[in-house]
């Protein structure tokens, strides 16, 4: 008879063999103090905690206009938006979101769907259904999302060096002139914060006539006069065909959607499962988004303490000795090497420092390159920067790991 527990056991059991096995950290998240969090303990006791790792980049997540709108939304309409949107859950938040998010990007259309990763997966692998022969041609540090919805959709695909142009040229350029191509690639890379040559791949989508796939989901809210991401700061929004992003980070909320031409958003509505068959976004999420984004349009400075923050740590880690690797975003990633100082060194600064960072280990990073990555908000202060350099200075000697990694 087939063991099903050791089964089970048996997949725990190697994720544990090999380092990265989760523990989650028990938050509770004190409103108007972000990053100050409450910890609790396996014993039941409290710690207070300062996150360092959160993806709510600006503090959007407690920002009084959003829960305001939220508060607001549900008094007057209610929990669940009742439905899929097919069948009675387009709500009208819904619908002015779509609305706010299309002219953000400049684009004709919005769709919006349940998260980002949902986005992804119903989009990249609908498109291969609408465009058949699709080849798709995909960044190799792409999203699990993405490289989910392209693996799904079955077709031909590729994957190219990441931010590799010439690869990515020698791919379109190996493939059939006639053939649909598309381009999938993402602008902010949020592990290491690279960002990549938008004008370079658009100028090759050109050339070979292939349609353009971007995930801003690390750059929506960040950058851009208005937040709408790298596509604007770059000047290039009109040359991206398909733009995807998420409301669960800068925006604060949760959800994802895409924006393009009315024609691409309407096939994609009318095709995608993914869209399709599952209850649409509460009207509360939808009405505290459209708060978030109509706040971030309207205050550039927020991007800007922002930049500042991110700087000001890698600065300060840069002096302590602290392997801080290049990034030319607002991540800063801290080169470890090694699972089981990454996780140790996480444990250590939890327990006796009250700071909160995750242990990035594979299968999210390559082997070797483990790190433990710090998102600063404007709301980090001075002092919790002080007390962060402090901790990481001690725990590196106590560790002792490498100061400087021969290559990171
Ligand atoms: C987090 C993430 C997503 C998924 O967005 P969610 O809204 O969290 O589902 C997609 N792409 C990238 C690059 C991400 O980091």
């Amino acid at each position: 008879m087939f063991d099903y527990k050791a089964a089970f056991e048996t997949a725990v059991e190697q994720v544990k063999g090999e380092g990265r096995y989760r523990v989650f950290a028990d938050l509770k998240r004190v409103r108007g103090q972000f990053p100050l969090a409450k910890r609790r303990r396996e014993d039941g006791t409290e710690q207070d905690v300062v996150v360092w790792c959160s993806n709510d980049y600006l503090g959007m997540g407690q920002h009084p206009a959003v829960l305001e709108a939220m508060q607001v939304e549900i008094d007057q309409v209610g929990a669940g938006a009742g439905g899929t949107r097919n069948i009675s859950g387009t709500t009208r938040s819904a619908v002015d979101l779509e609305a706010e998010l299309a002219s953000w990007h400049q684009k004709e259309a919005a769709l919006l769907f349940t998260s980002g990763y949902v986005a992804n997966e119903a989009a990249l692998s609908t498109l291969q259904k609408i465009l058949p022969g699709l080849i798709t041609f995909s960044d190799s540090l792409n999203h699990a999302s993405m490289i989910a919805g392209i693996r799904h959709g079955g077709g031909e695909r590729h994957i190219f060096a990441h931010n590799d142009l010439e690869h990515l040229e020698a791919l379109l350029k190996a493939a059939p002139a006639d053939a649909p191509k598309l381009i999938a690639f993402e602008s902010v890379y949020s592990m290491d914060g690279d960002i990549a040559d938008l004008a370079g791949t658009i100028a090759l989508a050109k050339k070979y006539n292939a349609l353009t796939y971007l995930d801003e989901v690390h750059a929506v809210g960040l950058y851009g006069q208005t937040g709408a991401g790298v596509a604007e700061r770059d000047g290039v929004l009109a040359d991206i065909d398909i733009i995807e992003c998420t409301l669960g980070k800068a925006i604060g909320v949760m959800g994802g959607y895409i924006a393009a031409d009315s024609v691409i958003v309407d096939a994609i509505r009318s095709w995608a499962s993914g869209f399709i068959f599952t209850t649409s976004l509460p009207p509360a999420l939808t009405a505290g988004a459209l708060a978030s984004v109509r706040h971030l349009k309207a205050h550039p400075e927020l991007r800007e303490a922002h930049q500042e923050r991110a700087a000001a740590l890698k600065a300060r880690f840069a002096a302590a000795g602290i392997p801080v690797m290049d990034s030319v975003s607002h991540i800063v990633p801290v080169h470890v090497g090694n699972p089981v100082h990454c996780k140790m060194i996480s444990d250590m600064l939890l327990e006796q420092h009250g700071v909160y960072v995750q242990p990035i280990n594979y299968p999210t990073v390559p082997k070797g390159t483990e790190r433990l990555r710090f998102t600063p908000s404007p709301n980090h202060t001075d002092a919790m920067m002080d007390d962060l350099v402090k901790a990481m200075d001690a725990l590196w000697t106590h560790c002792n790991v490498v100061r400087r990694p021969a290559a990171a």
